[in-house]
């Protein structure tokens, strides 16, 4: 199918298979992937590391705002797959684990650091065609987005996938908290003040509880056809 060189925003809460579905409509249809997630990941890593984020989540942010600018988040494609970087420095696993995802959600409700990553996004996603996954693409990052998807899944399935990716990754979390980590992140990410978690008016909703990925694309394939036509 031929897609035009349109901007797919794929937002929703956490754990509802946002990255994996974006991934496969990327290799589909040959367009860029961009993973909002993997830089507020990477901005908690970097302020975890420089002591910039206490462990009650207190964050300096005016230290925070400073080094920013001179933070260099890239993703770089290592055997066919877009990983993050720092630098020189690949933290794809670092920033996957429960440690970085308990402060992401704190890290994202500052302003400074949300304009760090929309100009980052909005660098890396220059030429178009591209679909990226977040929180607020389709309502913040890329308001004019020609498609904009909204995921949602029941809690236990979202808790049950974040459990098993981690565990495949050689992690050893427990279940308990990785729900308890679910539910904290959806709540700070719908209530912070600046672009908060929500469904954009023009977005379509896509409930994947007991979705295969097969299942998705061919959705997404009718849907494509019906919007644009083709
Ligand atoms: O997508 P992922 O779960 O990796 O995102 C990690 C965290 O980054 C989210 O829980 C949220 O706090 C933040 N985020 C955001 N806006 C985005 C993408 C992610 O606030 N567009």
């Amino acid at each position: 199918m031929n897609i035009p060189n349109i901007i797919i925003a794929v937002d929703g809460y956490s754990s509802t298979g946002k990255s994996t579905f974006a991934k496969l409509i990327a290799k589909t249809y040959s367009f860029l992937y961009l993973d909002s997630g993997a830089l507020y990941r990477a901005v908690t890593l970097f302020a975890l590391e420089n002591t910039l984020i206490h462990e009650n989540a207190e964050i300096e942010v005016d230290a925070l705002e400073q080094s920013l600018s001179s933070l260099d988040v890239h993703f770089e494609y290592v055997d066919g797959q877009s990983m993050t970087f720092i630098g020189d420095r690949c933290v794809e696993t670092e920033i996957r684990t429960l440690k970085v995802s308990n402060y992401v959600s704190p890290i994202a409700t500052v302003p400074q650091v949300r304009n760090f990553v929309d100009s980052k996004l909005h660098e890396f996603g220059k030429n178009g065609r591209i679909v990226m996954d977040g929180r607020d693409i389709g309502t913040t990052v890329f308001p004019n987005a020609e498609l904009k998807l909204f995921m949602v899944a029941g809690n236990q399935i979202r808790a049950m996938r974040r459990y098993d990716e981690m565990v495949a990754k050689g992690q050893h979390p427990e279940f308990e908290e990785v729900m308890k980590n679910l539910k904290e992140r959806d709540y700070i990410d719908s209530h912070r003040e600046t672009s908060p978690l929500r469904q954009a008016e023009d977005a379509i909703i896509l409930d994947n509880s007991y979705l295969t990925m097969e299942n998705q694309m061919a959705w997404l394939e009718m849907v494509l056809k019906n919007k644009f036509d083709i």
